[in-house]
């Protein structure tokens, strides 16, 4: 069933006498958010040239180095200050256009998938490299979404000369829940009014309270032995390696005890260099998700008993504990999140055509989904209790923590298949096709007329502050959950991205010879192999 739509908000300086949730629309903002619609229609080719380039360089968390460079570029070229490095984080930025009151931010996440290389538009397995990363989770469209929003709102700005100041950054390896919590930390929220994130989706996804995430502590537990010849004197020799399966072990053990909401999983990521060598060097790195700041904390409290008592009982060491990424479960804003699904309703879905049902319905029967194709509809606004029942537990993301500090939103937007696992290469079949490049436009839309919304309506912006002081932190406070020696663990993936750089570069999108990146490969859309 769809809810009434509610303006919310809308013209409450003008007409003061209206009642809250009642406000009828202010004909000037009206106005402009028509403005909008058309203009960022104008804007699509840039909207897909930006998603299929950022595609096309397809960099793993902490190494999105011509992503970053490609968008501030673009950003810089539009008149934005840009200051690079935030937060010691080299692929971090943040681009700041406007003046005074209020600041409104627009982030997006930019990293990819290990291994998830795939050809964009072939509803089935074909990697354009073997064993290189891709966007095989739609992260390549986001900050596309937001700068075309960004240029349109800022061309009504400067015409109507009013006062504000938009603000775009990056969500550097959201994978690895790596980098959101530092930037809190290194104060880039600090004079920020209200935060509107954007996420990739099947659909119009918008919520308020409570996200269906859990919060989460990632670490890296490095343990030391003693090398020793494995077969001529083994007896010499302390393994490391036995110390880290000591400690899944023992996890594994401990699993049984534990709340049904955690979510907990590892890979070993130094196992040893050869059998014949007794490891004297091992790690394993952990995700522990719970649902809030003391479950969370516990379990990690947990992990660090559970390895000194592994390291003891193999003779080695626990060498480091090193906290790789943190993040709190996103709460996301009423008031904002209202403005926003108002927006969405107005804005409506995409309009698919033949080739993207026909795209999406064949991915779907590839992966024995129910072949129900693209979305058509925009659902109500999602309520907390809603959320709660939608899921015991899922995936985490650390935007949590900005929405703990300003208040935000997270705009999920239509740009890719119903029915994709998630982090998986099936998942960058549409994410250089028509279907993300529409989605990005409704997107976009969507953002840049909930950006006006903020910009012009000072009471918005109250309420939200409002609902962020006495509904949400009235009683839970922010606390981070990495310690302050902990550092943005820079060094991730630079490995595995200089192995497949030079062999990526071959395929970077050249929008100056190709209208798009499926002409560049030579792919017919939508290219549907025959099922095995
Ligand atoms: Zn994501």
């Amino acid at each position: 069933m769809r809810a009434s739509i509610r303006l919310f908000a809308a013209c409450s300086l003008a007409v003061p006498t209206l009642l809250a949730g009642q406000a009828k629309p202010d004909p000037r903002i009206d106005r402009l958010k028509s403005e909008l619609a058309t203009a960022i229609d104008a804007k699509a080719k840039l909207a897909q040239q930006m998603v299929d380039q950022v595609f096309s360089f397809g960099e793993l968390g902490m190494q999105e180095v011509e992503t970053s460079k490609y968008l501030t570029g673009i950003l810089e070229q539009n008149g934005f200050k840009v200051e690079r490095g935030v937060a010691g984080i080299p692929t971090a930025w943040v681009a700041k256009w406007g003046s005074g009151s209020p600041v409104i931010s627009l982030g997006s996440d930019i990293d990819g998938i290990p291994q998830a290389s795939q050809k964009p538009g072939v509803a089935g397995r074909q990697r354009m490299i073997n064993g290189a990363p891709a966007h095989g989770e739609g992260h390549n469209s986001g900050v596309p979404l937001n700068i075309i929003a960004a240029l349109a709102v800022k061309d009504i700005m400067t015409r109507e000369k009013m006062p504000g100041t938009i603000m775009l950054w990056p969500g550097v390896a959201e994978e690895q829940l790596g980098s959101k919590a530092f930037l809190v930390r290194a104060g880039v929220f600090k004079d920020v009014d209200a935060n509107l994130f954007a996420h990739v989706s099947d659909e119009f996804g918008i919520s308020y309270g409570d996200e269906s995430a859990l919060s989460l502590i990632s670490a890296i537990f490095k343990f030391t032995g003693q090398s020793a010849h494995a077969a001529g004197a083994p007896w010499r020799g302390k393994s490391a390696l036995d110390a880290v399966m000591n400690m899944a072990n023992a996890w594994e053990y401990h699993r049984e005890h534990m709340e049904l909401a955690q979510r907990s999983h590892y890979v070993i990521t130094d196992g040893g260099d050869q059998p014949n060598v007794v490891p004297s060097t091992a790690a394993i790195w952990f995700y522990f998700r719970e649902r809030d700041y003391d479950r969370v904390t516990k379990m990690f409290e947990d992990a660090k008993q559970i390895a000194r008592a592994a390291a003891q009982a193999t003779f080695t060491t626990l060498d480091t504990v090193q906290v790789i990424g943190s993040a709190w479960r996103p709460h996301f804003n009423k008031p904002i999140a209202e403005a926003m699904h108002g927006n969405a309703v107005r804005v409506g879905m995409p309009k698919w055509d033949d080739k993207d049902q026909t795209m999406a319905k064949a991915v779907q029967r590839m992966m024995s989904q129910p072949d129900s194709g693209l979305k058509t509809t925009v659902p109500p606004l999602r309520t907390p209790e809603e959320a709660a029942k939608a899921s015991t537990g899922t995936g985490s993301d650390d935007i949590g923590d900005v929405t703990w500090n300003v208040p935000s939103v997270t705009l999920y937007y239509p740009s890719n298949i119903p029915g994709t696992p998630g982090h998986n290469w099936a998942d960058a079949i549409a994410m250089a096709t028509p279907i993300a490049h529409k989605g990005v436009v409704a997107g976009a839309k969507v953002q840049a007329m909930t950006l006006l919304d903020l910009m012009m309506q000072p009471r918005l912006v109250a309420d939200a502050k409002s609902y962020f002081t006495n509904v949400q932190t009235k009683t839970v406070k922010y606390r981070p959950l990495m310690a302050p020696s902990d550092q943005p663990a820079i060094w991730l993936n630079a490995e595995k991205m200089a192995r497949y750089r030079d062999e990526m570069r071959k395929y970077y999108y050249d929008p100056t010879k190709y209208a798009t990146y499926l002409e560049q490969l030579g792919i017919t859309y939508p290219t549907i192999p025959p099922v095995p």
